[in-house]
């Protein structure tokens, strides 16, 4: 989608340097963290939100990369918190999930 940020950054038409990538998932950190970890992994294909998702392929990729960014972060027993926006909710129509810590039982986002 041309006016889509996420989708400029995975077009390299912004630049940015990702954390991880591949041919279909891309992570980079949040440009205004809340957290001291704060990564966005998401599909470098424009999906709007979540609902929208129908590819159990693409799902499972996410998922992969996700406990991947858990581990490499060091974030398996230091708390984590795994966030996905959707249907008005969230401030970018790219899909993407929000992976944030290290943080405590009580701690909010
Ligand atoms: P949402 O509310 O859509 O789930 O959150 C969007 C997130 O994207 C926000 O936390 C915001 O800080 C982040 N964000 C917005 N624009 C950019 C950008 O250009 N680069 C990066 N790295 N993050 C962005
Ligand atoms: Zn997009």
């Amino acid at each position: 989608m041309s006016d889509c940020i996420f989708c400029k950054i995975a077009n390299r038409e912004v630049p940015k340097e990702f954390t991880y990538e591949d041919s279909d998932v891309m992570v980079f950190p949040d440009i205004n963290p809340v957290k001291p970890i704060h990564l966005l992994i998401m599909p470098k294909k424009h999906i709007r939100d979540f609902s929208e998702l129908a590819d159990n392929s693409l799902l499972d990729k996410l998922r992969i990369v996700i406990q991947r960014m858990i581990k490499e972060q060091k974030l398996e027993n230091r708390g984590y918190r795994l966030v996905v926006n959707g249907g008005g909710a969230q401030i970018i129509d790219h899909l993407h999930i929000h992976l944030l810590g290290p943080l405590g039982k009580a701690a909010s986002m």
